[in-house]
C-alpha cells in the first residue's frame, strides 16, 4: 500500500511534468481514496476503462489521456458526468500524463514504441523534442518503406496507412507516436527517411509524395499502448504495489 501522495510524488519525481507545456493537467485528476494497493493502467479514461478498473477493484488509474483539456467547456454533463459519477462513487484515484509520458527516455510512449519496433534512437527532434530519430536496431537500413510499414503492422497488429513515393531503402527512421502528424515536417528537417505517427491527415500524404519521404501512421491508440503500463508496472514494482494494464481496443 502506498499513500495517495506519495504515489502522486513518485509519477511526478519519474515523469516530471513542471519541463512540459502540455494541453491539460498532468498528476492526479480525481482524488480517490487514501490507500493505493492497486493501479490499473490504460490510454485513455475512458467509460470503458473505468468500468473495467471498477471490475478489478483499482485503487487507482493510470492513463496517458485523462479527462480534461484545454478548449472543454468545463461543464460535467453527458459523457463528462458519466466517467466522474463512476470514479467517484467508486473513490477510485485518476492519474494521467500526457507529454510528460511521451517523453520519459525509458519508459515514455515513443521510447517504449522504438523498443516494440525495433528501432534506436539517436536524437529527438520537433517541438519539445518529443520525437525520435533513430535507425534499425541491427544498424541496417529497412529494404524499402514497404518493409518498414510491414514490420510496424505486425508489431502493432493492426492495418498502418503508408504513403511513399520515392521508394527507397530507409535508413533514418523519425516517429512520434499519438496524433503527431504536425511533426512531420520537423522529421523530415531533421533528415528522415520515413516518419511514423498514430495519425494522418490530408496534408501530409502530399508533403511526403512532394518530398520523398514516406509516411507510415499506425494508429494513434496502437502507438501510445505502452507507455502507460511501463511507467506504473515500474512505479507498482518500486512501491510494492499491484499493477494491471487493461487495453481498451480502439480503431482510431
Ligand atoms: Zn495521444
Amino acid at each position: 500500500m502506498i499513500s495517495r501522495p506519495d504515489l502522486l510524488t513518485t509519477f511526478n519525481g519519474l515523469l516530471q511534468p513542471e519541463r512540459f507545456r502540455d494541453y491539460g493537467p498532468n498528476g492526479l485528476q480525481v482524488e480517490g481514496r487514501m490507500e493505493i494497493g492497486k493501479i490499473v493502467s490504460g490510454v485513455t479514461a475512458s467509460r470503458a476503462l473505468i468500468e473495467a478498473a471498477i471490475a478489478v477493484h483499482a485503487d487507482a488509474i493510470f492513463v496517458h489521456h485523462g479527462l480534461f483539456w484545454r478548449g472543454q467547456d468545463g461543464c460535467v454533463t453527458g459523457w463528462m458526468k458519466q466517467r466522474l459519477a463512476l470514479l467517484l462513487a467508486h473513490d477510485i484515484n485518476l492519474f494521467a500524463y500526457h507529454l510528460p509520458l511521451d517523453a520519459h527516455p525509458e519508459l515514455g510512449n515513443n521510447a517504449q514504441l522504438g523498443l516494440q519496433l525495433g528501432l534506436v534512437v539517436q536524437a529527438q527532434f520537433g517541438e519539445q523534442n518529443l520525437g525520435c530519430l533513430g535507425r534499425h536496431a541491427n544498424g541496417i537500413a529497412f529494404a524499402s518503406a514497404q518493409a518498414l510499414a510491414d514490420r510496424v503492422s505486425f508489431v502493432l497488429n493492426r492495418p498502418v496507412v503508408l504513403v511513399d513515393q520515392a521508394r527507397k531503402a530507409i535508413k533514418k527512421v523519425a516517429w512520434c507516436s499519438g496524433g503527431a502528424q504536425s511533426y512531420f515536417e520537423a522529421a523530415m528537417a531533421a533528415g528522415a527517411d520515413a516518419f511514423i505517427t498514430g495519425e494522418i491527415s490530408e496534408p501530409q500524404a502530399h508533403l511526403a509524395r512532394e518530398c520523398g519521404v514516406a509516411f507510415i501512421a499506425c494508429g494513434h491508440h496502437a502507438s501510445e499502448r505502452y507507455g502507460a503500463p511501463a511507467v506504473a508496472a515500474h512505479v507498482a514494482a518500486q512501491c510494492g504495489l499491484t499493477h494491471e494494464f487493461i487495453d481498451i481496443d480502439n480503431p482510431a
